[in-house]
């Protein structure tokens, strides 16, 4: 237009026209622009939320296998220990299962301590000279318990008697 190549009063009124129409388009292209741009900023925050919500399932269900497997472990252990004690009681005379019992129950829910050189391993006390001496004199199978805890003591090859 300043050149002057374009003369006629028509002529210039279009191409203004067209100008017009190109400036508003461009007006239109960029709110557009803005527009994707912002949905493109609210998609990325969402992908950022969703990985982080993905990653904690992930690790609570990684916890939850380990406690489920651990509770199994638990429970077995708890069927052995109840089929091993099932076994052993059935051999124990009455009396004697009677009297662990209500130690068990009275001392912290141990009935029966292994004396291990010379030393109750149920209140950790060792035994005096003259209570060794008892229980090393009594028979194999008579009940030998405790001066300090009254638990029954287990005599093995390392009580140091
Ligand atoms: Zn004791």
């Amino acid at each position: 237009m300043d050149s002057g190549a374009v003369n006629s009063a028509k002529d210039l009124a279009n191409l203004q026209h067209e100008i017009g129409a190109l400036a508003k388009r461009q007006g239109d292209l960029e709110d557009i622009v803005l527009e994707i741009m912002e949905r493109l900023e609210s998609a990325q925050a969402r992908v950022v939320e969703m990985t982080a919500r993905r990653d904690a399932a992930h690790s609570t269900a990684e916890a939850e296998a380990r406690r489920d497997a651990a509770t199994a472990e638990i429970d077995a252990e708890v069927a052995k220990v109840t089929r091993e004690r099932e076994t052993v009681a059935v051999v124990i005379p009455a009396d004697l299962m009677k009297l662990y019992t209500k130690l068990r129950q009275s001392q912290g829910g141990v009935g029966a301590a292994r004396l291990f050189q010379r030393r109750c391993e149920g209140c950790r006390v060792e035994l005096s000279i003259t209570d060794l001496r008892e229980v090393r004199s009594a028979a194999p199978d008579t009940v030998v318990r405790c001066e300090n805890c009254a638990r029954i003591l287990i005599r093995t090859s390392d009580s140091g008697l």
